[in-house]
């Protein structure tokens, strides 16, 4: 029957607008949502003719029988309340017209039709529109439908153009004129209460919106569609200072946003290059790179000439062989399988003009320094480069002297402190009551909220304590470390974001870089062996700025650390236990670093000690 189906017609177009109007506000999106809704009208208003609708066909169909105005797809302006009675099927209401010519002209005041100018008896349930029958409701949507359409092609024809003038003309960064038109003032203000703290000759001021970047409408597109509104503070100020070309040395919390905030310089460098490849990533773990390279897909899509490959271990030679074949544009890759393939003489690197090396303190470390130094080796010295990590220990800085020319050094929050929005508990828990205390955690409802991170620190302490978790608790438990296969790894990583796992058990592999932001609670189970890596690890539960918890077991066992945590967990406002403020270790390190300081400042030459520098030369030199 009649009827039903077209109550069914309008009701799901209400749904899809309400759809539609939600989509509108969350995403860009909606012009997608709204073409979709058109192609529904096809739906009401039958199978379109080679041009588009038939109209006859439209209005042939609901002529006969005669329905009521709030069954077509179309409500009443006039009827209003009386459309409640419609399901009953009163006999009385005047049937809906199906031509224009059988409406009246509109008296002053009233709803006009969209189309003919006619009394605008209806509303349209696609467009919210005034009409007067079903004829110029078909020609509506039929009209509404082409303008839908020449849109997109008017967008898609500017984008086309934009791209081919933005690969004509050269870019180069300067500060927005929104930009250049705030007080130095309200700059410092900005910094101040983001946490940017800048060093460096002729640094940029901070961008607001990615706008202020003058980027390639694509790429504005792409930030958007990737929910990116407005830049994180350390994209605020490395993006332009990126774009100026400089080198950067830049340091924020984990899941800070930095990995956009060093593609988007990247991006604009190579655009415009000939040359392939013409920018390098290097990362420490496969995972890490693939993310890094799912992250600069999305930005890049629909850029011309913009391909990537990924070159890791524990994945295929050949096929990633095969595409740096293909002009590819950006390599991201781990250390150790570029250089096999460099060894092999299958890529060449001159071409490079912008250098990123992620996690910068893990890769200029021993083990991997040596690879990362010889790769940099084969690239011409006049690239821009780029180190980026939570962390940067002091005792790395003179090699990042060597790497870097005239930089610019970004920090945002305290320089190697752990992220603000993860709260930290330390506990003090003997070595023999640590799974105890741990199924305690996994057993408390207030704390535990999978998936649960565990981090352990060896392969088969990951593997023994999975299964001891998965069979005191019951829980879903996998461990994770380097000796799983590609494949296992990478099914572990997806089931960890798909909540198959309750608690995965880790080693250090996925303390880095990993984007794993559902995690709320981290367990550092055994301390790892510096602060640098609590830092990291303890930031895998607070991705972006969600917040999120992390519990670490400490004991003797990691008495070198006691000073170092001291100085660096207390000042987030964690309470620590007292068995670790009251050890002799601790007072032993902090006596030992006090000395240190003072012999520093003595061999400092001040306003202050400079004359009795000078009497000391003397004597020392008459005594000769
Ligand atoms: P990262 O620190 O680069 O690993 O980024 C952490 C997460 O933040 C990733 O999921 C990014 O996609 C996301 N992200 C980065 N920048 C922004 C931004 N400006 N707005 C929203 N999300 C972002």
């Amino acid at each position: 029957m009649f009827l039903p189906r077209s109550l069914k017609v309008k009701r799901s177009a209400d749904e899809d607008k309400s759809t539609a109007k939600k989509n509108k506000f969350s995403s860009g999106e909606h012009l997608l949502e709204e073409t979709t809704e058109i192609q529904d009208c096809k739906s009401v208003t039958k199978e379109p003719s080679a041009s588009g609708c038939s109209l006859n066909e439209v209005v042939e169909e609901y002529r006969e029988p005669v329905a009521m105005p709030s069954d077509l797809g179309v409500t009443s302006t006039s009827l209003g309340k009386d459309n409640q009675n419609a399901d009953e099927g009163s006999s009385l209401e005047e049937p809906i017209k199906s031509f224009s010519k059988s409406q009246r002209w509109a008296e002053p005041g009233e709803p006009v039709c969209v189309v003919c100018g006619r009394y605008g008896e209806y509303i349209c349930d696609k467009t919210d529109e005034d009409v007067c029958s079903l004829e110029c409701k078909a020609k509506h949507l039929l009209q509404a439908q082409e303008k839908e359409k020449k849109l997109k092609n008017d967008q898609f024809t500017k984008a086309e153009s934009q791209t081919e003038t933005l690969l004509e003309t050269s870019y180069s960064y300067k500060d927005h004129s929104f930009i250049l038109g705030l007080q130095d003032e309200q700059i410092r203000n900005l910094k101040l209460q983001l946490g940017i703290s800048v060093l460096g000759q002729q640094v940029p001021r901070p961008i607001i919106e990615f706008e202020h970047c003058g980027f390639p409408e694509i790429l504005n597109h792409n930030l958007k569609n990737s929910g990116y509104e407005v830049p994180t503070p350390i994209q605020m100020q490395m993006i332009p200072v990126g774009l100026l070309g400089k080198d950067i040395l830049a340091s924020a919390d984990t899941g800070s946003g930095k990995t956009a905030a060093f593609l988007l310089p990247v991006i604009m460098k190579v655009l415009k290059e000939t040359e392939t490849p013409s920018a390098l990533i290097l990362a420490p773990t496969r995972e890490l790179a693939i993310q890094i390279e799912k992250q600069a897909k999305e930005l890049m899509a629909g850029l011309p000439n913009m391909r990537t490959v990924l070159l890791v271990g524990g994945l295929p030679l050949p096929p990633q062989l095969h595409r740096l074949k293909q002009s590819v544009k950006v390599i991201i890759a781990t250390p150790g399988r570029l250089l096999e393939i460099l060894k092999q003489s299958s890529v060449q690197l001159h071409g490079i003009k912008i250098v990123v090396v992620d996690e910068v303190d893990t890769m200029l470390k021993m083990g991997f320094q040596q690879q990362v130094l010889a790769i940099l080796e084969n690239i011409s010295h006049d690239h821009q480069t780029i180190l980026v990590s939570a962390t940067i220990p002091v005792g790395i800085e003179h090699l990042v002297n060597q790497l870097l020319h005239n930089f610019v050094r970004i920090t945002i929050g305290e320089k190697n402190l752990p992220c603000s929005n993860v709260r930290q508990i330390i506990l003090w828990v003997e070595e023999p009551s640590k799974k105890k205390k741990l199924f305690e955690i996994l057993n408390d409802k207030k704390l535990f909220k999978p998936p649960v991170l565990v981090f352990v620190d060896c392969k088969l302490g990951a593997d023994l304590l999975s299964d001891a978790v998965h069979k005191i608790t019951g829980l879903q438990c996998i461990s994770m470390h380097s000796e799983k296969s590609q494949e296992e790894r990478t099914e572990i990583l997806q089931g960890l974001l798909q909540e198959k796992y309750e608690v995965i058990v880790s080693t250090g592999v996925l303390g880095r870089g990993l984007d794993l932001v559902n995690v709320k609670l981290v367990v550092n189970f055994d301390m790892p062996s510096s602060m640098d890596e609590y830092v990291h690890q303890v930031g895998r539960a607070g991705r972006l700025g969600h917040s999120g918890t992390a519990i670490s077991f400490i004991n003797n066992n990691s008495k070198k650390l006691f000073w170092d945590v001291v100085k660096r967990v207390k000042p987030t406002g964690t309470i620590l236990p007292p068995q670790l403020l009251n050890s002799p270790y601790l007072h032993d390190q902090k006596r030992r670093e006090q000395q240190r300081l003072k012999q520093l400042q003595n061999s400092l030459v001040t306003g202050d000690n400079i004359m009795d520098i000078i009497r000391k030369h003397d004597k020392n030199n008459s005594q000769r």
